[in-house]
């Protein structure tokens, strides 16, 4: 029989509660300087660990929150609520993983904001935050509910495509660089961005070297004039 979490949070308690009454009972029995089973001392010391145990399970309960709370905080960036460069490093090795054992292919997409660096000369650096917050919700609208999207950096995001080929993987970044461009950013107006696509190879890649192959092809669209996507 398989036991979860929470079921073994509830035979703790219990045990807990059964084992603390057992031992208040026979304490209170003591030094009452009796042997013989006292009625009013035997339901107190039922009563006590009751709550002594329901206090217990709350705080298990307040812990648990508190640390989902934290791992929360620890993956997510703050600026845009979406992952951050640990987490999506957590995804990116599982995704590895899963492709060498059984097959399959996923692509990496890697972008980079044009020129952000004048966004927040001319518009001060709260409205370059507006531009990195809306540029993750027209992405995030149009990713799929598979796709990893992490902030990686300052104004660099990627993306982790399942089952997504070299093709695939560009026709999205494709459509994502079209999308930002057309958008019309408060103050801003319009804001291009820089795309590098490339493929997991199962037979060749690992970690490092699929995310050089992807920064070298958004290095290539940026030496080939910005505001376009190159794939290697
Ligand atoms: P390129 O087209 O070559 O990418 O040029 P760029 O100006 O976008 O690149 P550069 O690396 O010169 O500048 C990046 C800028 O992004 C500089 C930095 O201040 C800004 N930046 C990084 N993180 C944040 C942030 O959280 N908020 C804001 N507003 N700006 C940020
Ligand atoms: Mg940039
Ligand atoms: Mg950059």
């Amino acid at each position: 029989m398989k036991i979860n979490a929470s079921a073994k949070h509830k035979i703790f308690i219990y045990l807990f509660y059964v084992s603390m009454s057992c031992a208040l009972t026979i304490f209170l029995n003591i030094i009452h300087n009796s042997y013989v089973l006292n009625i009013e001392l035997t339901i107190a010391s039922f009563i006590i660990p009751t709550f002594a145990g329901l206090l217990f399970g709350l705080m298990l309960a307040r812990m648990k929150a508190l640390s989902t709370q934290l791992r929360d905080i620890a993956y997510t960036d703050s600026l845009t609520q979406i992952y951050n460069r640990l987490h999506f490093a957590h995804f990116l090795d599982a995704e590895i993983d899963k492709t060498k054992r059984y097959g399959g292919t996923f692509s990496i997409i890697f972008f980079d904001l044009d020129n952000f660096k004048s966004i927040n000369d001319t518009y001060g650096h709260p409205v370059g935050d507006e531009v990195l917050e809306k540029v993750t919700s027209i992405v995030s609208k149009a990713n799929r509910n598979p796709d990893i999207f992490a902030r990686y950096g300052g104004e660099e995001f990627i993306i982790l495509t399942p089952e997504t080929d070299l093709s695939g993987a560009f026709i999205h970044a494709e459509r994502l660089r079209s999308d930002i461009e057309k958008y019309e950013f408060n103050a801003v107006g319009h804001v291009t961005s820089s795309f590098g696509v490339t493929e997991f190879d199962p037979g060749k890649d690992s970690v490092e070297t699929v995310l050089e192959r992807a920064d070298k092809a958004l290095y290539m669209a940026k030496e080939f004039g910005r505001n376009r996507v190159e794939k290697v």
